[in-house]
């Protein structure tokens, strides 16, 4: 059965927990679906036992620091791994084609010159399109542009092991230029920065965010049957899982997952 890890689920500058980076386990292997926004990766991957040398596929939604910035610490890991000759295959980026330039770009202004002998060979850049499908571990995938507000953004489907289907909309609300693709999902990743009372508090609609009661509307809208909410505020972890599956049960009929980092979900 296929496995989410959250390794990240925090907004943009959160300090308390890492920022947007879920892992994917087909089989034994991983397809990271954001980086987060450092090398708290780096200690995320080892307290998930999530083994680098398991890790070769990597979706970037967008170029904005808290989803892209952990993809230099995984080409800085992989680049070294690969030296040491513990690393088999390629890792492959998968994002819109300004993500893949500006991805190159920063690794080549940061890394070792030796870890740059990888890029095209070992360490990929693959520029992906609007409805373009892969197979990425054995499992089909569809890549969307998620018509966002603030910078081109990508989201994708994918259909599980199980025949069960994933959706991934990026950190902004579902737009209905995608509906016939991603309605029906048996799990929704949709963002929620707070719950609804708090709407002002954190400019959440300000900010192109979702609450939690939004994302639950889309849910319903798109049929999705589970909820998984991430990319929140992150002033009160204690009771975040509580006050935000409190909400959502409130808006949304289906099972919901509020993940504390680190939490497992079985797809
Ligand atoms: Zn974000």
């Amino acid at each position: 059965m296929d496995k989410l890890i959250a390794l990240g689920t925090g907004y943009a500058v959160a300090v308390n927990c890492y920022t947007t980076c879920f892992a994917l386990n087909c089989d034994d292997d991983y397809f990271l679906l954001d980086t987060g926004g450092g090398n708290g990766i780096l200690k995320r991957l080892a307290q998930a036992e999530i083994d680098p040398a398991r890790l070769h596929h990597v979706f970037i939604s967008h170029r904005h620091t808290d989803h892209v910035l952990g993809a230099l610490w995984l080409m800085r890991l992989i680049g070294h791994q690969l030296d040491c000759g513990q690393y088999d295959g390629q890792l492959t980026f998968y994002a819109h084609a300004a993500v893949c330039q500006g991805l190159e770009a920063m690794g080549r202004f940061v890394l070792p010159e030796k870890h740059l002998a990888y890029f095209h060979q070992r360490i990929v850049f693959m520029p992906i399109e609007d409805g373009q499908q892969h197979t990425i571990l054995k499992r089909k995938v569809q890549f969307f542009d998620t018509a966002a507000q603030k910078t081109q953004q990508f989201g994708l489907k994918i259909t599980l092991d199980n025949d069960k289907t994933l959706v991934y909309l990026g950190d902004e609300p579902f737009n209905e230029r995608n509906y016939a693709l991603v309605h029906n999902a048996d799990y929704l990743l949709h963002e929620a920065f707070c719950r609804h009372d708090e709407a002002e508090k954190y400019r959440a609609a300000r900010k192109a965010h979702s609450t939690v009661k939004e994302a639950c509307d889309n849910a319903r809208l798109l049929n999705a049957k589970a909820l998984i909410l991430f990319h929140t505020e992150d002033h009160d972890l204690t009771h975040r899982k509580k006050n935000y599956t409190d909400e959502a049960h409130r808006f949304f009929d289906g099972q919901v997952f509020v993940p504390d980092d680190l939490d497992c979900i079985w797809l």
